[in-house]
């Protein structure tokens, strides 16, 4: 039997956290075979809302289960974990500023990277979940200096999941035949959804989206600010954050990081750039990539028309001014 793998959850008792605990227990992230042993952290105020979600696990009797931490403490939430699932976070409050919520946030990642960096297991996998979920990874890579660069990331799957969605909804095709939408730039309403590289599996064999849509307005236009928008309309529908889908491309992430994209696919992931694309180097960007051995690779040399690069560089300055923003909280 292989050895479990420890899963840390931050902000565990929280809606994401809550839909993502139970999936990890299921396997979903690491595999069916895969046992896994939980870390859950959370702050004070929720550390009783903790202790019944541990209670639920426990009563869910996963046979992939092998343990449970429920914690307020960082050190030990951090010690000895080999994947970090970062979803804690500070929210934005109506009458908040920009600032105030990032410097809120700069500081929660600045101790969190310190207690990883000190405790977790060699070569722990970082995701970032919580928002701005891209300079959060940015700072949690600022101040984890020993963490390789390469095992910080952020998540825009679930952006990446809502693209293939839309597509599949329009064609009236399975969303496991839609492949290679790229999610370019910053986890925000900037973000760039673009299908230019996109296919549809069909039995003459793969056909790209945009000549099967056929509808450049729709693609260059709606398509693109449903995706951007499409958090907003689920708070609208629901009443609350998505949940349930963002547990469920994180463990995406995380599987597909660590057991590798399937041939011929590409997936979105939030990594540090190496100026790849001309994105500046330096920036948590979301760029399509490829995971073999456990690493994620760029895809590189997919060609750009003018239309991507004016949005590539919109979501790339957007991100530039966060890291400003973020580095002037920082005293
Ligand atoms: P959720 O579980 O709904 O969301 C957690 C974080 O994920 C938020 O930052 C949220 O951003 C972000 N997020 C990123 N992508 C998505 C998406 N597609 N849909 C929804 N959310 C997304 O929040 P809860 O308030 O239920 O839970 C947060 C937990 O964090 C609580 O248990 C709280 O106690 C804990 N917490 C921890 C702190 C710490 O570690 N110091 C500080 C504050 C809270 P957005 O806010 O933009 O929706």
């Amino acid at each position: 039997a292989k050895d479990p793998v420890r899963v840390l959850v931050t902000g565990a008792a929280g809606q994401i956290g809550y839909a993502l605990v139970p999936m990890i227990a299921r396997g979903v992230m690491l595999g069916a075979d895969q046992p896994v042993i939980l870390h859950m952290l959370d702050i004070p105020p929720a550390a009783e809302a903790l202790n019944g979600v541990k209670m639920e696990l426990v009563d869910a009797a996963f046979p992939l289960l092998k343990g449970v931490v429920a914690t307020t403490d960082a050190v030990e939430a951090c010690t000895g974990v080999n994947v970090a699932v970062m979803v804690g976070g500070f929210p934005r409050k109506e009458g908040m500023e920009r600032k105030d919520v990032m410097s809120k946030n700069v500081s929660i990642y600045k101790s969190q990277a310190s207690a990883l960096e000190k405790h977790a297991a060699p070569n722990c996998k970082v995701l970032v979940v919580a928002n701005p979920a891209n300079t959060n990874a940015l700072i949690l890579k600022e101040f984890a200096p020993s963490i390789p660069e390469k095992n910080i990331t952020c998540l825009t799957r679930l952006d990446h999941n809502r693209a293939l969605g839309q597509i599949s909804e329009r064609l009236s095709v399975q969303v496991s035949d839609v492949k290679n939408v790229i999610i370019w730039g910053n986890h925000s309403s900037s973000q760039y959804p673009d299908v230019n590289h996109a296919t549809v599996a069909t039995p003459a064999g793969d056909k790209p989206v945009r000549e099967l849509v056929a509808d450049d307005a729709w693609l260059n236009s709606e398509f693109i600010s449903t995706v951007q928008q499409r958090g907003a309309a689920i708070i609208k529908a629901r009443k609350l954050s998505s949940a349930l889908s963002a547990a469920s491309s994180a463990c995406d992430h995380i599987r597909d990081w660590v057991l590798g994209t399937p041939e011929g696919t590409f997936v979105s992931m939030g990594v540090y750039s190496d100026g790849s694309y001309n994105v500046p180097a330096g920036l948590i960007y979301s760029f399509p990539v490829t995971c073999k051995n456990g690493e994620w690779s760029i895809v590189q040399g997919l060609p750009i028309d003018e239309f991507s690069r004016k949005k590539l560089d919109l979501t790339a300055e957007e991100l530039s001014e966060e890291k400003a923003l973020a580095y002037s909280c920082l005293t």
